[in-house]
This record gives structure tokens, sequence and C-alpha cells, in this order.
């Protein structure tokens, strides 16, 4: 198989940003696994079915008609566009995510991205359980104040009204869930490489993330 550098962290740690611009430094394919997870949660309540509807939620999961290309993600053939990225939508990705039928729908539609000449992935368990033979694994972090701040910065930037506080708040709520779940819970892998970017530029984690890889 291809070359795998996995990038796990917590949710608005940039991690999606990084993985991007190391994939494009590398001409590796992305995987944006949490975007699977949004996809399943926004799928299930167009389809009215319950988040804690785990048989229900993982039919919508193995049935996913999405088709991505470059940044652009097509759910039953139409631009998804932010619809995923909103909280109430973002809330509904974490509660999916601790579903075991959920991520096992899931599992293979995430290894298939694992094509020449390489992937990078970035999510919660692509070092841990779907890519465990990656020869890089980087935990990318940083403190839930800095990633609200990115975060608030983003929305603010889109054009979207927002709250420091609730998104504070969010986050701890969805690091909690994601961390204490039963299945793939949110951890730094014995193997993975830790990269606290609270001090860091984006340019410099995707730097350290590249050395790392040439090591
Ligand atoms: O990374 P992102 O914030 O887009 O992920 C959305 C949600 O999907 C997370 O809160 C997490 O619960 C879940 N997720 C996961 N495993 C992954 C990627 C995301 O459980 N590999």
């Amino acid at each position: 198989a291809a070359p795998v550098i996995a990038i796990d962290g917590p949710s608005a740690s940039g991690k999606g940003t990084v993985a991007a611009r190391v994939a494009a430094a590398l001409g590796f394919a992305y995987l944006d696994s949490g975007a699977l997870y949004r996809l399943t949660s926004l799928a299930a309540q167009r389809a009215n079915v319950a988040w804690d509807d785990e048989t229900g939620v993982a039919a919508i999961a193995a049935g996913l008609d999405v088709v991505f290309t470059g940044d652009d993600i097509r759910l039953a053939g139409v631009l998804v566009g932010d619809a995923i990225r909103t909280e109430e939508i973002s809330a509904g990705a974490s509660k999916v995510a601790a579903l075991p039928a959920v991520r096992a729908a899931l599992l293979f539609r995430q290894r298939a991205f694992n094509t020449a000449p390489g992937l990078v992935g970035d999510g919660r368990d692509m070092g841990s359980v779907v890519f465990p033979r990656a020869p890089l694994k980087v935990f990318l972090t940083a403190t839930a104040e800095a990633r609200a701040e990115r975060r608030h910065k983003q929305l603010i930037e889109k054009g979207f009204s927002a709250n420091l506080p609730d998104l504070l708040a969010d986050l701890q709520l969805r690091d909690a869930r994601d961390s204490q779940r039963s299945v793939a819970p949110l951890r730094q892998e014995v193997d993975a490489r830790l990269l606290e970017t609270t001090h860091l530029t984006i340019e410099q984690a995707v730097k350290q993330v590249l050395d790392w890889y040439a090591e």
C-alpha cells in the first residue's frame, strides 16, 4: 500500500488545514475523515433518522452517495458547502461518531482513499484504527482556548455571527465526547509525534510534519 501520514487531533486544532497543505506539498491525496461523519450527520437529519438510532444511522453511513472533488463535496449529486460545518451538524457528527456500527460502516470507504503515491488522512483515529501501519503519525493539538479563538476568527471571516464563550463550551463538550467514547477514543497513540500548535503558524506546523516525514 502507498504511504500514509496520519494526522489526528481534537476539533478545530487546524489539522485539516495542515493536512491539506502537507498533501499538496507531497502530491498526495487528502482524506478529511471528519467530513464523512459530518455528512452522515447531515444525511441522517435530512432522512429524519435520529442521531442515536445506531442501526438507522449506520445504514445511512453505508449508503452515503458522496463524491469528493478537490475541495468540493457532493451529496447525492448536490454541492454540500458549509452545510456540514454548522454547530448543529458538528454536534450531530460527534454523536453519530460514537456509534460503533457507524464507524464500521465508514472504515472501508476511508481505506479506499489510500492510493499511490500516498495519502494524508486527518481525523481522530487515522493512526489507531484506519491506518495503523502509517509510517508517520502525528497528534496535532492546541489549547482549547486557542482552538476556540481560531474557530471564532474563521466564522467571523465567513460572515457568520459567533460567540467565543459558546464556541469554547461546545469544543470542550465535543472533546469530552470524542475522548470518552468506548470506540476509537481520541488520544495520542504511543507511536505518534506530538505537534503542539498553540504558538505555531500554519506554515511552521506544515514544515514540522514535512521534516518528520523526510527523516
Ligand atoms: O474533524 P471534524 O471536526 O470535522 O470531525 C467531526 C466529528 O467527527 C468529530 O467531532 C468526531 O467526533 C468525529 N470524527 C471521528 N473520527 C474521525 C474524524 C472525525 O470520530 N476520524
